[in-house]
């Protein structure tokens, strides 16, 4: 899995439809990928804000703008594993 497999997938993560297959590719990937060990960190923290506050719909123009600046911040950052 690459970091930009790893992106795309991340949303479908987070809505809890990967497979058990899936979901171990991205634990391996981020054992060995600091950056998306971050990314994934940092994630996970944004949304359980949103789900402090009982949004429990995680608003699709912020998740819109999440990838963005994930994808941003990820661009030219080559690490395969
Ligand atoms: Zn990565």
């Amino acid at each position: 899995m690459t970091c930009t497999d790893f992106l795309s997938q991340l949303t479908d993560f987070f809505d809890g439809v990967v497979s058990p297959e899936l979901l171990a590719e991205v634990e391996h990937h981020i054992a060995e990928c600091k950056h998306c060990e971050v990314v994934l960190d940092s994630t996970t923290k944004t949304i359980n804000i949103y789900r402090d506050h009982e949004l429990y719909e995680f608003p699709v123009d912020a998740r819109e703008r999440l990838r963005t600046t994930i994808m941003s911040k990820c661009y030219g950052h080559s690490h395969k594993s």
